[in-house]
């Protein structure tokens, strides 16, 4: 896989810039459609100007990266930039948009799907990412997931879903028995302070339980659930 990085050579608004966050706090990989039929060089501009998202504009190309209908990966920003693809998702999300007017949700009548090259790109970009972020095929989302039902449309939302219900990558590690002993293990080697590994279930592996889910968006409810346990395995697969 290739990224072409064109964070310089794009366009940016005169004044404005992103505000930035540590790439620690990266939590979501989110997929978009343009609904347009423009290049990213022409999204860009519109970006930068006076546009829906802001009225004085963006300070640059509002995703992380762009695909092209050839399949070309371009990154437009840094992924410590907090571009602005998803309402109440931006300072935690990767955004990621397809070139393209596709069929979807509200945009029956559009004739457009992504090609195959774009959907090869995108599954290559969102396990790239997932390695390096320590994400889960879970973590992988469309806009439509947060309030647009029309992106990335029909043809993405189905692979979104494919791939967020292949379970392969974890069917190894759930098969570790879940033990208040194995918890507090795994809390205190990712530094929770869960206290002595003495296979009880007391305030202090609670309180590490609790801070756990905040930190990784989780229900903050204190028990460990599926989605709890899923995380703290793909975190501490290696120790
Ligand atoms: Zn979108």
């Amino acid at each position: 896989m290739q990224i072409k990085n064109l964070i310089q050579q794009l366009e940016w608004h005169t004044v404005r810039r992103w505000s930035t966050r540590e790439l620690s706090g990266i939590r979501k990989i989110i997929f978009h459609q343009e609904l347009g039929d423009s290049t990213i060089e022409q999204v860009n501009s519109y970006h930068i100007k006076p546009n829906h998202i802001s009225p004085r504009g963006c300070p640059h190309f509002a995703y992380h990266y762009g695909i092209r209908k050839n399949g070309e990966i371009i990154q437009a920003n840094e992924l410590s930039q907090i571009t602005w693809h998803t309402k109440g998702e931006n300072s935690h999300g990767i955004g990621i948009m397809l070139v393209g007017n596709f069929k979807g949700n509200g945009n029956e009548d559009a004739t457009d799907d992504p090609t195959d090259k774009q959907i090869k790109s995108a599954e290559e970009l969102a396990n790239y990412l997932i390695d390096v972020f320590k994400l889960s095929k879970q973590d992988v989302f469309g806009h439509y997931q947060f309030g647009k039902p029309v992106c990335p449309g029909f043809k993405m939302q189905e692979w979104i879903e494919n791939f967020r219900n292949d379970i392969s990558e974890i069917k190894d590690i759930i098969k570790i028995k879940k033990t208040v002993k194995e918890i507090q293990k795994r809390l205190n080697s990712l530094g929770y302070a869960a206290g002595p590994v003495d296979d009880m279930m007391g305030v202090r592996t609670r309180y590490a339980i609790r801070r756990f889910q905040t930190d990784n968006l989780l229900e903050t409810d204190g028990i460990v659930g599926p989605q709890t346990w899923k995380k703290l395995l793909l975190l501490t697969q290696n120790g």
